[in-house]
């Protein structure tokens, strides 16, 4: 079966699977060995929250050695009591954030995945996206193979499933990763290992670190922190690690492995005070709001962000042109994230209840918005309004990323290609549909310079994909 499945997912062909169906943003955690685990997995996952705010769910080591869950859609803080946390107790764990998407399924795609076998036991969580998800599963169900979910993590443990016997577990993970592509940053628990692993590519980040005399792996550095975690590395792309009780053991998954880290981490996905690959997720941002500065100034009064993700950025516009950095736009938090509704007018309205403009502020100004990125242009449209509304003279909208003008088949939901408002548009026509006095963005050569790095996935700027995309017919 192993051979028919490997011919197929990389050979043969199969219907188009429309994009949609396959996203996952998310977020990691695992622990092993640490006192209180799933009581600092909850924390963990509290401070990824950022990552995904549909679902998510703790997986434990019980003492009697068998694995227990608890998943629920919703925040952390509602999805969790203390009873659950202490129902959970144990000293390794592994625990996931998801995305709200605009894919199909819901409750059934919360994470991690539980697979209840008499010796071997498993969960597995993982985030990002695996591009041939879907001709596997396709394959699979077609000879009769049962699947709870749309999810491609629920592939990616069947193919670890089925190749597991006995105690040849980075066999098992060394099958599933060897047939499947794309993005993904995976832990698995079983009762006496946990496994973490990244794609070959590097797409989405994953920290090791120490705590006590256990260890953590998380998406962020900032979940580490957050449990008084140490940092030791991040694990490489292509890079399987097995903690058990002699320690951490690295192997590899792949042998041709590259730094594809999704540009989109540091620009809007990733939580400022994160540090990935050696690069400072806030000194990124304002650095690059320092280059687009230098790149494209504008004559004006003064420069404000889009809260918070574009805050780093405003600051290094600001600090570069000189011009005060003010609040010419406050945010409600406690309105839910707009970004991702079934429709436009819902969008709209959400970008409304969400932003206020400060009239005392913005009135008679002419007025430098930063933002970190545009990708349908509902925020940047109303936001342009909304400022002329509260008196503003001028808006000139500055973005401290390139056009968005390609989908993202990596696990970064931002629509089809029909969605996305710089794909096939000139800059001017851009401008004018957001009606902005002027609009500039940051050039790829720069999201460069301001990372230091000399890879990066920038393929929704460029369409340069790193993988195949098992698109065609
Ligand atoms: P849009 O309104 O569709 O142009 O989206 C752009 C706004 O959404 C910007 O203010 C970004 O901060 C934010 N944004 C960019 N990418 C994402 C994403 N993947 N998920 C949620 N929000 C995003
Ligand atoms: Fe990130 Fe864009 Fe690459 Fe997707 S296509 S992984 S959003 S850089």
């Amino acid at each position: 079966m192993c051979e028919n499945i490997a011919k197929f997912v990389h050979v043969s062909s199969v219907a188009r699977v429309p994009f949609q169906e396959l996203h996952e943003e998310c977020g990691v955690v695992g622990f092993y060995n640490t006192d209180n685990a799933a009581s600092n997995a909850f924390l963990a996952l509290q401070a990824l929250q950022h990552r995904g705010q549909q679902g998510c769910g703790i997986a434990a080591v019980l003492p009697d050695g068998s694995i227990g869950l608890h998943k629920g859609a919703g925040l952390v803080k509602d999805v969790f009591t203390a009873e659950d946390l202490k129902a959970l107790g144990g000293t390794s764990c592994i625990g996931h954030v998801r995305y709200p998407t605009t894919d199909v399924g819901g409750q059934e795609n919360i994470q991690p995945f539980l697979f209840v076998r008499k010796e071997n036991p498993f969960a597995l969580a993982h985030n990002g996206n695996i591009v041939n998800a879907a001709r596997a599963k396709d394959y699979l169900e077609k000879r009769g193979h049962l699947f709870h979910s749309t999810s491609d993590s629920e592939t990616f443990a069947y193919l670890v499933g089925s190749a597991q016997h006995g105690d040849n577990w980075e066999a098992a993970i060394n099958h599933a990763t060897r047939l499947l592509d794309g993005a993904y940053a995976t832990v698995i628990l079983t009762k006496d290992k946990l496994f973490a692993c990244r794609d070959k590519y590097g797409f989405r980040p994953l920290s090791l670190g120490s705590l006590g005399d256990g260890y953590v792996v998380a998406s962020e550095t900032c979940a580490l922190e957050t449990v008084g975690a140490r940092f030791i590395r991040d694990i490489e792309p292509g890079e399987l690690i097995c903690i058990d009780e002699s320690g951490v053991h690295s192997s590899r998954i792949a042998q041709d492995c590259s730094h594809c880290m999704c540009a989109m981490e540091y620009i809007y996905f990733a939580r400022p005070d994160s540090i990935i690959e050696g690069c400072g997720v806030h000194g990124f941002r304002k650095q690059s709001g320092r280059l687009l500065q230098k790149e494209h100034p504008a004559d004006a009064d003064l420069v404000t962000c889009v809260p918070e993700s574009s805050m780093s950025a405003a600051m290094g516009y600001a600090e570069a042109s000189g011009l005060p950095l003010e609040m010419g736009l406050i945010k409600n938090i406690y309105v839910a994230r707009t970004f991702i509704q079934p429709t436009q007018s819902m969008r709209d309205v959400g970008v409304k209840m969400k932003l206020t403009p400060v009239k005392s502020i913005v009135k008679g100004k002419r007025v430098v918005v930063i933002d970190d990125s545009i990708v349908r242009g509902t925020t940047s449209r109303i936001i342009v309004r909304m400022l002329r509304e509260a008196g503003a003279t001028q808006v000139h909208m500055r973005i401290a990323s390139p056009p968005y003008a390609w989908p993202c088949y990596y696990g970064i939901d931002t629509g089809s290609k029909e969605q996305l408002l710089a794909a096939g548009r000139s800059l001017e026509e851009i401008r004018e549909y957001i009606g902005a006095d002027s609009l500039e963005y940051l050039s790829v050569e720069a999201l460069y310079q301001a990372s230091g790095r000399s890879e990066l996935c920038t393929a929704c700027f460029d369409g340069n994909y790193p993988t195949d995309l098992y698109q065609e017919m």
